[in-house]
């Protein structure tokens, strides 16, 4: 059984279809990429498989079971967490407030508190200003407090859009680096990426779509070696 599946998936804005029937899969403990150009459905795909869009067509199986138009809030409890584009942190609140929101579908205090303190040893740097507020972290650590926020849910799926977004490249490579490292801690992700490059690097699968279709499909090493994705997306 396919970790994760989604089969003909079609998502339409009103009469905009951007997503047209999309098959993928995911396996559990997979890095899996999704790579494209602008407008190409990766972050409306995204939406669909974490209850933010319902699905015009098509099925999408988590562990076997349809979850098609189920709710966020329902999807986050089965261990669907996501990382949306531009971050969305709260920007009045502490970095501490922020990771606790988190968490807010559980309630084992005790594991909540152990989880807390391994991820300020995962991001030291969110660490040192838990008392400070979001809004005036610089990008790199508000990317690194939503990551963790998405992670104090305890997710077994985490879906990450665009972590790379509007950061200096050394802050790309500390977000990659930390993407490598949640995925060795056994977490299942699907990664959304511009940077087309970084994110083969660090999968193990990639797919990549063009006008809400995958045009091309396979392990990231092959797809680097792909000359029509080297020309595309790899700057020739
Ligand atoms: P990007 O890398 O620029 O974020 P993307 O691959 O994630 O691109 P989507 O954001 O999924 O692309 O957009 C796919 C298509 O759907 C685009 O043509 C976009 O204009 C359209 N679209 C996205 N959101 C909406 C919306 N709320 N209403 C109408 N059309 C939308």
């Amino acid at each position: 059984m396919n970790f994760l599946e989604t089969r003909g998936l079609e998502v339409a804005y009103g009469g905009i279809r951007a997503v047209k029937g999309v098959d993928l899969t995911v396996q559990s403990g997979e890095l899996v990429c999704l790579i494209g150009a602008n407008g190409a459905g990766k972050t409306t795909t995204l939406k669909s498989l974490c209850g933010m869009l319902a699905p015009n067509q098509g099925e999408i199986l988590y562990e076997g079971k349809s979850i098609a138009g189920k709710p966020s809030y329902e999807l986050v409890r089965r261990g669907i967490s996501l990382v949306p584009e531009g971050r969305g942190i709260f920007g009045r609140l502490t970095v501490e407030e922020n990771l606790k929101i988190g968490a807010y579908v559980r309630h084992d205090r005790a594991g909540i508190d152990a989880d807390m303190q391994r991820l300020y040893g995962l991001f030291p740097r969110l660490s040192e200003r838990r008392v400070q507020q979001a809004g005036t972290l610089s990008g790199g650590e508000q990317q690194m407090l939503a990551i963790g926020r998405a992670l104090m849910s305890r997710p077994r799926l985490l879906l990450l859009d665009e972590p790379s977004m509007g950061l200096a490249p050394m802050l790309v490579q500390k977000i990659f680096e930390t993407i490598r490292r949640i995925a060795e801690e056994g977490v299942t992700l699907l990664l959304v990426e511009q940077n087309a490059k970084l994110a083969l690097e660090v999968s193990h699968r990639g797919y990549v779509m063009e006008s809400g279709k995958i045009i091309l499909a396979g392990p990231a090493r092959e797809l680097l070696g792909n000359p029509k994705v080297q020309q595309a997306y790899l700057g020739g």
